[in-house]
């Protein structure tokens, strides 16, 4: 069987639910078998394999796997050479530096010959670099955030979301340094059936995402205002105008966009639409 893509995902963590979550809306089965590895979809000519996510950018370099979702922090520390085919808009997160609250530090400048502990020793070091900072990186693998309250170093530089963790932990953020999300990354060298397989899954993906930015919106509205409203939903195809039963009355269907759809409705409303319906879209083909 050569014409599946062998898809990496990570087993269990923050990228888990929402790297299935976007196959299952692609369509595609993916049955997790407690404590299995490895599955094949019965649908989509794909496996998946469930690693770690820090072996993910190895694998897909190497070719074990031609595909993987991964942190774009991962991604950038491990230095792997694969390719970003799609960034898919979860997991998002920052490597911020952070101090204790009770020091005078304020500035980035404050750090030269202090030390932070950090698990992204290569994204550190590239920011020390380029602001002149001169610091000692001391590198562990986990629970960096008690690095200084035991003594082990001045500042820390790690994943930030909300930040809860950081002031729980009697820190303070005191720079961000990269934004994160969650990618999809392909093997450099996908053979041309492997290539087509993957355009396959990012139409869909594509499709899913737009189908996210978007409302369908279905109103009534008065015939001497079909202009006035139709103009506020322009910028989009043309909308559907129907005739209602009531005479003097049409039924408008069109499509908005998530980022200014407030401001739409609320203008909608102004020129008298009236029973405003709106429905979110599953897929939306372009
Ligand atoms: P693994 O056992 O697979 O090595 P892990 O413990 O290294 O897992 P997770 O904590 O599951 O990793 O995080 C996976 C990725 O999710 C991170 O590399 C980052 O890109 C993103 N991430 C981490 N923390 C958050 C957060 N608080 N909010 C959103 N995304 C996050
Ligand atoms: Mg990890």
């Amino acid at each position: 069987m050569k014409n599946y893509l062998k898809i990496a995902v990570q087993k269990s963590g923050r990228l888990s639910e929402d790297s299935l979550n976007l196959f299952k809306e692609c369509g595609i089965k993916v049955e997790m078998g407690k404590g299995r590895l490895r599955t094949v979809s019965s649908n989509f000519p794909a496996e998946f394999l469930f690693l770690r996510d820090d072996d993910i950018p190895g694998y897909v370099e190497d070719g074990v796997a031609d595909l993987g979702i991964v942190g774009e922090n991962v991604l950038v520390e491990s230095a792997k050479q694969v390719e970003v085919v799609k960034t898919l808009g979860f997991s998002k997160c920052r490597l911020s530096i952070a101090v204790p609250k009770e020091t005078s530090f304020s500035l980035p400048e404050d750090l030269h010959g202090k030390r932070i502990a950090t698990s992204y020793p290569r994204i550190l070091s590239e920011y020390l670099q380029k602001n002149h900072i001169h610091a000692h990186i001391h590198e562990i693998s986990g629970s960096v955030e008690i690095a200084p309250s035991i003594g082990l170093a001045d500042a820390i530089c790690d994943i930030v979301s909300s930040g809860s963790t950081l002031l729980s932990n009697g820190l303070k953020e005191l720079d961000s340094i990269f934004r994160s999300e969650a990618v999809m990354v392909a093997h450099s060298g996908l053979a041309e059936e492997k290539k087509a397989i993957l355009e396959r899954l990012l139409f869909r993906i594509s499709s899913v995402q737009t189908a996210k930015d978007h409302k369908y919106v279905l109103l009534n509205a008065p015939n001497e205002k079909l202009d006035e409203i139709t103009g506020i939903l322009s910028g989009m195809k043309s909308p559907t105008v129907m005739p209602l039963a009531i005479p003097g009355w049409s039924s408008v269907h069109s499509v908005l966009k998530e980022n200014d759809f407030w401001e739409k409705i609320e203008s909608l409303k102004e020129a008298g639409a009236q029973g405003i319906l709106v429905i979110p879209i599953e897929k939306m083909v372009v």
